[in-house]
């Protein structure tokens, strides 16, 4: 594999032609060029003025990005371009500017900057001869079906299974990935396209070697075709990060919605608010790991950004989208309790009481190795101060055994309506949503 290596040349000038691809929102699919803009207000003085302002803002914008790490000329070519282009494992990216032959992915945070041959800083994304592509298209390197209740979610259907899936590559860096072997790696080093395709439709088999699924096709057609087949009543794009395979998750999610299946969005929240808004359109539950509430720290230990989060989360709440949120508590880095308290406010505050929230339990793994288990009280001491800043639903996961850590308490008359056992659901006192014993409405989606 090769470094990861800084692009400077890629923040040099843009060639004039700049336009925005992809778009479904604006209906503007095929782009408007910068120059067309530029030249409907050039009738005239006035217009010429309103053009070098227009210039001027967008230079300052494109300055004040900060384009990410990418692997200079890794681009898949040759042969296995072609191999990979014949399986359908391509397909042209969503949310991305020309910027003459560079390319701009606006799709996370990270905006990476592709100079052709280029790939991104997520792994999954090229620029080839001036146009962006995803290698992840129709192809997860792993699917499992899961309870709803390992995503964590705890208030989304409770007890249902769900098909889950995932390609390689993410858009973080997280210093302690639990499935570093898939999200730090390319599409290349899990997928293989030599060798015969293997779709995968019903009837099923019932497992599949590591040679089968390195082979494995499976588009969005082909995986609603499988939950249905499963008796799944959703789909979940997980383990490693949705974003980083955005135009395979829409789609999925479109055809999934189309046949009624509900789909779950299992994200550490890095994404552009146009790109999350055309997504979550089709999402009926998000889980998102909000990593800390330190911009310092979320740098160190993710390669990432905080308030990004912050605003994907505000979204999801205006859109409606069901989500629940997962702090894991690292010793060292996120287990400051100022901090914990800061970000428990500012969830009651912005989010408001409703909504969940679940402290996890970090084990030592990928590069934190040397880091011991967070101590249980801590977590204990983190669960007393998100409810003192009034949250109602806050559940602690990863400590086996602990009493409590999954009961669903009625904020009103404080009798358990869910208790857990892990993910396996052990009783439930709730009535069409409501407290059994109190009637009164507990936050969440109940129906299938
Ligand atoms: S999704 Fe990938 S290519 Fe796009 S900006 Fe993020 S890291 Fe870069």
């Amino acid at each position: 594999m090769k470094s990861e290596k800084r692009n400077p040349k890629a923040e040099e000038n843009p060639r004039p032609e700049t336009r925005r691809v992809g778009d479904r929102r604006s209906g503007l699919s095929g782009g408007i060029s910068r120059r067309a803009a530029i030249g409907l207000g050039a009738a005239g003085v006035v217009g010429l003025a309103g053009a070098a302002s227009l210039f001027d803002l967008f230079a300052k914008w494109r300055e004040s990005e900060a384009p990410a790490d990418i692997f200079k000329g890794d681009a898949p070519a040759g042969e296995l371009w072609a191999l990979w282009q014949k399986r359908g494992w391509v397909k042209e990216g969503r949310h991305y500017l020309k910027l003459g032959r560079n390319v701009q992915c606006k799709v996370c945070p990270n905006n990476c900057i592709l100079e052709p041959g280029d790939r991104s800083h997520c792994r999954n994304r090229i620029n080839r001869d001036g146009t962006l592509y995803t290698l992840v298209y129709g192809n997860p390197c792993t699917f499992h079906v899961d309870p709803v209740e390992k995503k964590p979610l705890y208030h989304f259907m409770p007890g249902t299974q769900t098909f889950s899936l995932a390609t390689s590559g993410c858009v973080f860096r997280c210093l302690n990935c639990q499935n570093w072997e898939i999200s730090q790696k390319k599409p290349e080093e899990t997928k293989d396209p030599h060798g015969e395709e293997l779709r995968l439709r019903p009837p099923l088999p019932s497992s599949l070697s590591l040679e089968q699924m390195s082979r494995l096709s499976l588009f969005p057609e082909d995986v609603v075709a499988v939950t249905e087949t499963l008796g799944c009543p959703s789909i979940s794009y997980t383990y490693s990060e949705p974003t980083a395979f955005y135009e395979y998750t829409q789609d999925t999610c479109q055809a999934a919605r189309a046949r009624k299946l509900k789909n779950i969005v299992v994200s550490c929240g890095s994404i552009e608010e146009r790109p999350a808004r055309d997504l979550y359109q089709f999402v009926d539950a998000a889980h998102v790991d909000l990593k800390g509430f330190d911009e310092d720290i979320y740098q160190k230990l993710n390669a990432g950004k905080l308030q990004p989060i912050l605003n994907t989360l505000k979204t999801l709440r205006e859109l409606g989208v069901w989500f629940e949120i997962i702090n894991l508590v690292v010793p060292t880095y996120t287990d400051n309790p100022d901090t914990i308290r800061r970000m428990c406010a500012w969830i009651a505050k912005e989010l408001g009481p409703d909504q969940p929230l679940h402290f996890s339990r970090f084990q030592p793994q990928h590069k934190l190795t040397h880091l011991a288990p967070t101590p249980v009280e801590t977590l204990m001491k983190a669960r007393d101060s998100a409810r003192a800043e009034g949250l109602h639903y806050v559940y602690i996961g990863n400590v086996p055994g602990l009493e409590d850590a999954g009961t669903t308490w009625c904020p009103n008359c404080k009798k358990a309506v869910i208790e857990r056992d892990i993910f396996a659901v052990t009783r439930m006192n709730l009535t069409d949503g409501k407290c059994k014993f109190c009637g009164t409405k507990i936050a969440g989606v109940w129906k299938t």
